[in-house]
C-alpha cells in the first residue's frame, strides 16, 4: 500500500514553482474591456490578474465577467466594451499567496481556484501557482513512492 509522505509534498515553497510575473498575461488598470477581451482571447486564458504600472495586484479580470457586463436586455452589447474599464468589472476579492508560503497553503486554496496569485515582500505581484502545477507534482510524488 502507499504511504503517502505528506510532508514531502506539502512543505516545498510555491515560489519555485511558480510562473514568474514576467511571463503572466494581464492587463492594467486604465485598460478597457475590448483590450481585456483581446488579450484574453489570444492568450487562450479564461482569467487574468489587474495590475497596475508599479505591479501591484488589484483583482482579476474573466472571459465570462465581460460578457455579463456587456449583456443587453435583448443581445451582447459589443460596442460597450471599448467604454468601460478593467476595475469596474474585475474581481477584487481573490485569494493570494505570499512567496513563501509552503505547498500546504495553496493546496486548499485551489480547491475552488485554477490559480493563485502570488506577490512578495513589498506586495507586488511576483507570480501565479496555478493547480496543473500542484497537480504534476502530486503525481511525481505519488508515482515516486510507488516506486519505492
Ligand atoms: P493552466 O493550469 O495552465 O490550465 O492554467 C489555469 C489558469 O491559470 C488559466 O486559465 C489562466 O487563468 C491562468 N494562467 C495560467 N498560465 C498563465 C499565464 N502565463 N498568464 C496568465 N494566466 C495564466
Amino acid at each position: 500500500m502507499i504511504s503517502l509522505q505528506s510532508k514531502d509534498f506539502l512543505e516545498p515553497k510555491i515560489s519555485h514553482f511558480m510562473i514568474e510575473s514576467e511571463k503572466v498575461a494581464h492587463v492594467q488598470l486604465g485598460n478597457n474591456l475590448e483590450h481585456a477581451l483581446l488579450v484574453l482571447t489570444k492568450s487562450g486564458y479564461s482569467a487574468i490578474p489587474v495590475l497596475d504600472a508599479k505591479f501591484t495586484l488589484h483583482g482579476l479580470i474573466s472571459s465570462s465577467g465581460i460578457t455579463e457586463a456587456i449583456l443587453g436586455l435583448e443581445r451582447i452589447e459589443f460596442e460597450k466594451l471599448s467604454d468601460i474599464k478593467v476595475e469596474s468589472v474585475m474581481t477584487r476579492e481573490i485569494p493570494r499567496l505570499h512567496i513563501d508560503d509552503q505547498f500546504e497553503k495553496a493546496l486548499g486554496l485551489l480547491v475552488d481556484h485554477p490559480f493563485l496569485c502570488v506577490e512578495d515582500d513589498s506586495g507586488l505581484f511576483a507570480g501565479i501557482f496555478t493547480r496543473r502545477m500542484l497537480l504534476k507534482k502530486l503525481n511525481e510524488h505519488v508515482h515516486k513512492l510507488n516506486h519505492f
